[in-house]
């Protein structure tokens, strides 16, 4: 049991910095990086900006992706000699697809305590600007790269109800928005770019209807996918007269055959033909 404040140790503070807007810090985050004796930052030139805009004079030490495991021992051997440390990352919430995991779990196995000190992550900051449903969600981070394994890994969340949430790099969004109504169908979507910055920009729209657009390939994206609200598809609507309710609604045939297919879990060539065979009749 850990009691942080009845039972003082020396700690490890988790804090949350901007995800872009140098003023989405809190008053305890900057009060925590005054008093704690070394700094662990991802990255000390990115970290120093915000310390300097602080005028917070502390020591960093860099604990990345790269040497988080060289690090282990001298961060424990701080923690031993009584010290207290707080721990940054380059943006939001450290661990949050950012170093942090390794070694909070090691500090924890050794008895020391994790503090959160908690404020900005771009997952919590888009899910709610979005008007999708917020509550069941599931944080899902970066897909992964290999078009065939985001594909699979996808295919775990098609039956899902709950919000998905994922980031994505700006060079990537036009690929991943094309796999995601591949894979999940028509859906609704919030594609938030530059949260808390000056170009902020939160597109509210559906998934057949991102195959049309341009995207920035510039910036930072969180993608947020409303989750499936049809799970099970069982309807006594005829393949053909699902497909015309789609084009009906404004999405064009191809589209809305891909959405059919993916909605009733049958292959498109099936949509297509009871599509155009029907068609013909009428
Ligand atoms: N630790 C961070 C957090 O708590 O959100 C996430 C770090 S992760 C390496 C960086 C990714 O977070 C970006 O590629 C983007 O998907 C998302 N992100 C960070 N800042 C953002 C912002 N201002 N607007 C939109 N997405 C952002």
């Amino acid at each position: 049991m850990q009691r942080s404040f009845k039972d003082p140790k020396p700690t490890l503070y988790v804090v949350s910095t901007p995800i872009g807007n140098l003023r989405d810090i809190t008053y305890r985050a900057v009060d925590i990086l005054n008093q704690v004796d070394l700094i662990l930052a991802e990255d000390t030139r990115t970290s120093s900006v915000l310390l300097n805009a602080y005028q917070i004079k502390k020591p960093m030490m860099s604990y990345h992706e790269f040497n988080k495991e060289d690090k282990t021992d001298q961060i424990l051997a701080l923690l031993d000699e009584q010290k207290n440390l707080a721990l940054i990352s380059d943006a939001g919430t450290p661990g949050i697809n950012d170093p942090g995991y390794e070694i909070i779990k090691s500090i924890i196995e050794h008895g020391y305590h994790v503090v959160s000190i908690p404020g900005a992550s771009a997952l919590l900051a888009a899910l709610v600007t979005t008007g999708l449903i917020i509550q069941p969600f599931t944080f899902i981070g970066f897909l992964p790269r290999k078009q065939s394994d985001m594909k699979k890994s996808l295919g775990d969340y098609v039956q899902r109800k709950e919000t998905l949430v994922i980031y994505e790099s700006p060079l990537r969004i036009k690929k991943t928005l094309d796999i995601l109504f591949e894979i999940l169908g028509d859906r609704k979507v919030a594609i938030c770019r530059e949260l808390t910055k000056t170009f902020e920009t939160i597109i509210r729209t559906s998934l057949a209807e991102t195959q049309h657009m341009e995207h920035n390939t510039k910036g930072e994206y969180v993608i947020v996918i409303e989750g499936n609200l049809n799970p099970d598809f069982q309807s006594e609507e005829t393949i053909n007269d699902h497909v015309i309710r789609l084009i009906e609604s404004g999405m064009n045939e191809k589209d809305a055959m891909k959405a059919v297919s993916v909605e009733r879990h049958i292959p498109k060539s099936e949509v297509y033909q009871a599509y155009k065979i029907d068609s013909k009749k009428t």
